[in-house]
Formats: structure tokens, C-alpha cells, sequence
């Protein structure tokens, strides 16, 4: 099937051309005529199943078929958890945008950088992806009105509409139209979900798109259960005797994050983190360093465990659990991704262990658990 048969204007099809995309991915399939139709969407579908593009083409494609007023301001919302991702999924309208033969802008706005310049754009860009807080703060200083907002989306909308954004996101839902285009899109299914849609989905011509292959299946899953002292040579251990050239290392809090990384600097491993301690400048250099596979070892926080998507990520490893069974799933879909199987390899205390068998049980798999203390890590 190509794309020629889901109602895009041919600009967005010479531009998917250009990009090398040849044909729509399962979730695009579906999607894109839906949201040309304006109905409202509900995608259950992760990250490296295309869903990005399968909501900004056709997107692009009503914006541009729309009459732009005289007087601009946002018509389109895109609500994502975190920075990275709010710069992520800009890049993708960015891409497709210069093909357009209107003039449509959009902008990303999140914290952690000077807000000036984002005050002078935001009220005038066609698009605005954001994460909840800096939008707010930008209302609150009459930067930008959200009463044009025609289609809201919100990635990762199981982590929007969960407790730490809820505020946000209920006050931002208030500032908008009540008629408008609601596009969800999440990449698991919680208990939470009917929630989701009394919140949004009002008037639900609702789709559910269900992944077509269970994705955790391409993942290659394996536990070590090691002593916490041993967690770290064996880590560095697994890096240097499997040869692994790029990992991404979750730890449970910024300052285990940078101790890792230190150890692994003192060991020549090239190794640097991520997480919410750090300049946005950074965080951004760092992210766009381990993506372009400078970087051997990236440790992150939690920051990192949704819709960050790295091509070919060969290996996750999980220096500690995360206390939700959710975020683990989040974790290791971080590999596994667009059909290439990867590894996800979690380090477990024997204090972790009941918690492990929790995630298990609710992923509903069950992981192989090596005895780490039984490996010789003499030099590690
Ligand atoms: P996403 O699930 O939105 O994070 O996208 C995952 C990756 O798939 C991104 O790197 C996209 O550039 C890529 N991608 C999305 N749609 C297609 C497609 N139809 N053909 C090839 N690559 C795609």
C-alpha cells in the first residue's frame, strides 16, 4: 500500500517521497485518513510505529487546506511530557513543512531556556507542541490565547493525564474550544484509560488502534541478579565483554545517574547523562551526541524512558527497576523498535526482586534471571 491512496495533498506526497518513506506503517494507515476526516482518534501504539508522522501529515494537510485568518494565533496544540520529546516531534512537522505550498510555522515550547523568545513566536506560530507547564506560564503572560485550538494532541497521553500533568493539562483543557479535534495517542493501555476519554474524547468517533504484533516480542529480555556493590562492575562488564557501542543506562535518580557515569569515565568508557538537573543545552547536546552515535553510554532518568526514539538502539539496560511496572515497558520499548530486535537487560538486587516478579507479572512475560555473583568480575 503507498500513502497516494490516504487522501494526502500532493505536496505532503512529494515530500514523503523526498524523506524516502514509501509506504504508510500500520498506525499511519489508519490514522491519517481519520484525522482528515476530523474525527477523533485514539491510537494505542508506541514509539517507533511511525505515530508522529501518522498525526503531523494529515495535520499539515487540513492546516493547509484551511483559510488562515488574518489574524494569527495557534490552531493546532501538541501536548508532550518532556522537552526532548516537545523538540522531537517539532523536527517532524519541521521536516514536512518547507513542502507546503502556505506558510505554516510551528513552534516547540518547553522550559528550561529563556522564555523571551519563545513570548515573541508562540502567538503566531500555526502549531504549538508544548509541554504543559512553560504553556501555561506563556498564557499566564498573555503570550498566546488557545481559543483558535481546533486539534489537540496529546502524546504519551497515558503519562498527560496522570497525576503530574493533571492539573496542568485539566487548567489548559479549560482555556481551549469545546469543539475542537481531539488526536490521543499512548503506548499502553492502563486501567486509567476510560478516564481518558471522559476527559477528551467528548465526542467520540473514537478508533483504537491496536499494535499489530506484541512489539515486546522483538525484545530480547534478560535479568541479572547481582548484590547493589557488584551492579556496577557488572555493568561495566557487560559494556566491555559484549562490546556494546551504544547503551542507554536508566538509573532511579540524577545522582545515581552521574555516579555511573563517573565510575564509567574512570573505567574509559565514554558515558554521559541525562536527566532534569541539567541545562536544556545540554540535555539537547548529549541527546543529539548518543543519537548520532558519539556517544557510547547514555544514562538517563526516567526522563528519557517515553517517546524518545533512537534508531537502531541495540541495548537497554536498567541499572535499577522502575517503581512502575508501566515505566519498565517504557524502558526497554526504548530498543526493539521498527523491527530490529534489541536487548533489554535489568540489574536486580535481591531487594528488588519481589518487585521484579510484579512487573513481570503485569507485562505478562516472564524474564530469564542469571546469577550475576557468579560471573567473574575481577577488573571490572
Ligand atoms: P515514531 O513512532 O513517530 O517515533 O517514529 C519512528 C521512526 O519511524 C521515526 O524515525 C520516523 O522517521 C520513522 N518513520 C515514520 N513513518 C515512517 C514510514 N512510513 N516509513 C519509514 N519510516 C518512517
Amino acid at each position: 500500500m503507498s500513502f497516494n491512496s490516504l487522501g494526502l495533498a500532493p505536496a505532503l506526497l512529494n515530500a514523503l517521497n523526498a524523506e524516502g518513506y514509501s509506504e504508510p506503517t500500520p498506525i499511519q494507515r489508519e490514522v491519517i485518513p481519520a484525522v482528515i476526516g476530523k474525527k477523533d482518534v485514539l491510537g494505542i501504539a508506541k514509539t517507533g510505529s511511525g505515530k508522529t508522522a501518522g498525526y503531523v501529515l494529515p495535520i499539515l494537510h487540513n492546516l493547509q487546506a484551511a483559510t488562515v485568518s488574518s489574524y494569527r494565533e495557534p490552531t493546532v496544540l501538541v501536548l508532550v511530557p518532556t522537552r526532548e520529546l516537545a523538540d522531537q516531534v517539532q523536527q517532524v512537522f519541521q521536516t514536512f513543512i518547507p513542502f507546503l505550498t502556505g506558510r505554516v510555522t510551528c513552534l516547540a515550547v518547553s522550559g528550561g531556556v529563556s522564555i523571551n523568545p519563545q513570548m515573541q513566536a508562540v502567538g503566531k506560530a500555526d502549531i504549538v507542541v508544548a509541554t504543559p507547564g512553560r504553556l501555561l506560564e506563556l498564557v499566564e503572560k498573555n503570550a498566546v490565547r488557545l481559543s483558535s485550538i481546533g486539534t489537540l494532541v496529546l502524546d504519551e497521553a497515558d503519562k498527560m493525564l496522570n497525576l503530574g500533568f493533571k492539573e496542568e493539562v485539566d487548567r489548559i483543557l479549560t482555556l481551549l474550544p469545546l469543539k475542537r479535534q481531539n488526536l490521543l495517542f499512548s503506548a499502553t493501555l492502563g486501567d486509567d484509560l476510560s478516564r481518558v476519554q471522559q476527559v477528551v474524547l467528548r465526542n467520540p468517533q473514537v478508533i483504537k488502534i491496536a499494535a499489530e504484533v506484541d512489539e515486546i516480542d522483538l525484545i530480547h529480555q534478560l535479568a541479572y541478579l547481582v548484590s547493589e556493590e557488584k551492579k556496577g562492575p557488572l555493568l561495566r562488564y557487560l559494556i566491555k565483554h559484549g562490546d556494546l557501542k551504544q547503551v542507554l543506562v536508566f538509573a532511579s535518580s540524577t545522582i545515581k545517574a552521574d555516579g555511573i557515569v563517573n565510575k564509567l569515565l574512570k573505567n574509559k568508557i565514554h558515558a554521559a547523562s541525562v536527566h532534569s538537573k541539567l541545562s536544556q543545552q545540554t540535555r539537547r547536546d548529549t541527546l543529539r551526541q548518543f543519537k548520532a552515535g558519539e556517544l557510547r553510554v547514555l544514562v538517563a532518568t526516567d526522563l528519557l524512558a517515553r517517546g524518545i526514539d533512537i534508531e537502531f538502539l541495540p541495548c537497554v539496560i536498567n541499572y535499577e527497576l522502575p517503581r512502575s511496572p508501566k515505566d519498565y515497558v517504557h524502558r526497554i520499548g526504548r530498543t526493539g523498535r521498527a523491527e530490529n530486535p534489541g536487548d533489554a537487560i535489568s540489574l536486580i538486587s535481591p531487594e528488588e526482586m519481589d518487585h521484579f516478579k510484579v512487573i513481570q507479572k503485569k507485562m505478562g512475560k516472564r524474564v530469564k534471571i542469571l546469577s550475576g555473583d557468579q560471573l567473574d568480575l575481577q577488573g571490572y
